[in-house]
């Protein structure tokens, strides 16, 4: 099915000596075998898998890191009596939210950027 979509004689972007076997899903270029990276059913090549995963590593921090030091802030100020003491169970939700974001971000990263194993499981194979 990938394979059908390419023109005769189309080359990897990359290695031009090299016949092309898919097409980026998000860039367009032709990619070899060793220049594509399969997600769920596109494929990219691989600096746009690069940057996919780029973007969802700085997506999810600012909101993680940030709720949990908004939470501890604001529970300091209750330990401290200057914030209504209601508001804890807010601020617990934020820096259990928090938490969970963040390190589900750092598992994506160490995934995608330092698992020696290879591509990140990350999304499930669809079987081609
Ligand atoms: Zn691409
Ligand atoms: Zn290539």
């Amino acid at each position: 099915m990938i394979s059908e979509q390419l023109p005769d004689g189309a080359r990897c972007a990359r290695h031009p000596e090299t016949s092309a076997t898919s097409l980026c899903a998000r860039c367009g270029n032709f990619s070899c075998v060793a220049c594509t990276v399969q997600r769920e059913n596109d494929v990219y090549c691989v600096p746009c898998s690069r940057r996919f995963f780029g973007f969802v590593g700085i997506g999810c921090p600012p909101t993680g890191p940030v709720a949990i030091v908004l939470g501890v802030i604001d529970l300091v100020s209750i330990g401290r009596k200057r914030a209504p003491s209601d508001g804890w169970k807010l601020d617990a939700i934020a820096i259990v939210a928090g938490a969970v974001g963040t390190a589900l971000w750092a598992y994506i990263v160490w995934l995608h950027y330092f698992d020696p194993s290879g591509p990140p499981p990350v999304f499930p194979d669809s079987g081609y």
